[in-house]
């Protein structure tokens, strides 16, 4: 039989319980695993997932910032703008950015389990078809492109019923009653409490659609998720049961106490990671602190890169992989030349304000005056250009008095690319990048936003906002904008460069490539494999290639005041 002793010198390779949550990297059963997964993220977590479902490989999850459980913020949709700023945010903020007059922006990137699947705003949508299969074209793979893409997606999500008053909610269309959605553990509902201002945004689309007005850009869709992502419709939103549904929620808490061979550890940062031999990083250092004590743990098949498009690229640059030139110069020892990490392309949050988000899916606009050459959207299936609704003012200095409607513009298919580059080479990831978003460096970017003003324009001249019952909803335009509107180009130019902001997405910083000599700036392969070397993926949002720009956004604010009746339909 066994003694107490004996089973003590086993302790390494036993647990009780399955309790697998570890705050302190000394209390680890094990400093070598199969994988190791940087970065509890939105992406972290699924590859978790389905790591440790193979019981006989051990998986060791290592995540800076905190547990998720029971923070309110995060667990209640309606609170969603209320956790950017808090401890569960990087805090990061970019550094003075030229074309927007010098002004710094936030750039919140979520800092606990769930990573930023916790601070976002839960807008659910799939990228177009022409998106995924630009995918294939860069990479030269076509397991990216859209038809291979199918399965996967639909392996992430199901369509739930919504929790408050589901007859408030617009039916699904019978010819496709999951809105493509799947049988995945990710909850999906549409509205819970749809408002006013949502039936004019569908009724003023289906107005200028049936009058034909911008070439079909205004048109009304019921699945955004389908291919098409152009048009005006209802918000897909990652909750379910009146809960935020995260990466964490659906793919890391659910298996954190029931896999033996999981192991994650939080409140604990990657430093950097280290050359094992020539070429091959599989051994990371970890510390707590700025101060240390470090900690070093090794993969034997591999580590995951998923600490995000700030948080990857800073790691790589920190590990001496990266332009050689420009870790040399910080004192950084360049072990692998990839002159493409941190080319970012981002975008990240503006100021906070009073808001509560309309149910409308942002809806999306292909603008043909904005075609050509130069046009950098991957095709008519993708946006330029995205309008996002907001019952209430946005911004800081809240007015006393009135009811408010905010329409933002937000450019979807920005040309302007910026970068991320090391501060210094001490304190590790203690020491934040600096974050150049380059907003606004090519002149495509302002022309597009120009356009979208004018489109906000035409878009609140249908009839439901300016019918007089027995006045017209919206009654004058205010703030900055009630001035620019009237004045020249040169006055909107402004009120853009002085208003803009930008919404959350960076990419593009260890961008995927095919490795043809005429794409110099792939960090990866199409399997997402770091390039010249061995053992070290990257699979998140910093891969995603530049000339594609999914989903990236920059809003100048137009206010007006609507008579509004916060009355449900
Ligand atoms: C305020 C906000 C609103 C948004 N709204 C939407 C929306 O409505 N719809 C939508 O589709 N997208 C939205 N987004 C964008 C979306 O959240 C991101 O694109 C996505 O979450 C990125 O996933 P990721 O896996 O690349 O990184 P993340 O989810 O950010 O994961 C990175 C993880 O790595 C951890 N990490 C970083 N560095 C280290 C380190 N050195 N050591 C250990 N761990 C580390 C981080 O703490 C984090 O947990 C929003 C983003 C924000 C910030």
């Amino acid at each position: 039989m066994l003694s107490f002793r004996s089973l003590s010198l086993l302790a390494p390779l036993i647990r009780v319980g399955n309790a697998a949550l570890f705050t302190d990297p000394k209390n680890l059963p094990n400093t070598e695993y199969d994988f190791i997964v940087i970065g509890a993220g939105t992406a972290g977590n699924v590859v978790a997932n389905r790591l440790s479902k193979d019981s006989t490989k051990t998986v060791l999850v290592v995540e800076a910032g905190l547990n998720d459980a029971g923070i309110q913020a995060i667990e209640i949709p309606f609170l969603a703008p209320e956790t950017a700023g808090t401890s569960v945010d990087w805090n990061y903020t970019t550094i003075p950015q030229p074309g927007l007059n010098n002004r710094i922006l936030d750039v919140p990137r979520g800092f606990a389990l769930g990573g930023s699947s916790n601070l976002h705003y839960m807008l659910w949508t799939q990228g177009s078809e022409d998106l995924f299969n630009s995918y294939a074209e860069v990479t030269g793979d076509p397991g990216w492109s859209w038809d291979a893409i199918q399965p996967f997606w639909k392996r992430v999500s199901t369509l739930v019923p919504s929790t408050d008053n589901p007859s408030l909610s617009p039916p699904p269309p019978a010819d496709n009653p999951t809105l493509s959605n799947g049988d995945g553990p990710i909850q999906v509902n549409l509205p819970n409490f749809p408002t006013d201002i949502d039936f004019r945004v569908i009724n003023g689309s289906k107005e200028l659609e049936k009058a034909g007005t911008g070439d079909g850009r205004f048109k009304f869709t019921d699945n955004m998720n389908g291919g098409d992502s152009i048009g005006f419709g209802f918000n897909q939103e990652s909750a379910g049961g009146g809960q935020r549904s995260s990466s964490s929620t659906a793919y890391l808490r659910p298996i954190i106490d029931s896999r033996p061979n999981l192991d994650v550890l939080i409140q604990t940062r990657a430093m950097k990671l280290i050359e094992t031999y020539n070429g091959t990083f599989t051994s990371v250092e970890v510390a707590q602190n700025v101060d240390g004590p470090l900690t070093v743990l090794k993969a034997t098949s591999e580590i995951i890169l998923s600490a995000g498009s700030i948080g990857s690229s800073q790691l790589l640059l920190l590990s001496g992989i990266g332009p050689r030139d420009e870790l040399e110069a910080i004192g950084v020892p360049s072990k692998i030349n990839l002159p493409g990490v941190a080319n970012t392309y981002s975008l990240g949050r503006g100021k906070k304000g009073t808001f509560f988000y309309s149910s409308i899916q942002s809806p999306r606009l292909h603008v043909p005056e904005l075609e050509g050459e130069k046009d950098p959207s991957t095709g008519a299936k993708s946006a330029n250009t995205e309008f996002v609704f907001t019952n209430g003012f946005f911004g800081s200095q809240v007015p006393t008095e009135g009811h408010f409607l905010t329409l933002a513009v937000a450019l979807v298919s920005p040309k302007s690319k910026g970068s991320l580059t090391l501060k210094s080479s001490g304190n590790g990831t203690f020491t934040e990048p600096s974050i150049d978003y380059g907003l606004l460096s090519d002149e495509w970017d302002l022309e597009a936003l120009m356009q979208g003003l004018r489109d906000s324009e035409t878009f609140l001249n249908a009839t439901p906002w300016t019918q007089p019952s027995p006045e017209p909803y919206i009654i004058e335009p205010v703030g900055d904008w009630a001035t620019a509107r009237n004045g020249t180009d040169k006055d909107r130019e402004d009120f853009i460069r002085n208003n803009m902001i930008t919404v959350f997405h960076p990419i593009g910083t260890a961008r995927m490539s095919s490795g043809s000599p005429s794409d110099p700036l792939g960090v990866t392969d199409a399997r997402l494999r770091v390039r010249g070397v061995k053992g070290l993926r990257v699979i998140d949002a910093s891969v995603f290639n530049t000339n594609s720009r999914p989903y990236l956004s920059v809003i100048p604010k137009h206010l007006s005041t609507p008579s509004l009746k916060e009355e449900h339909k």
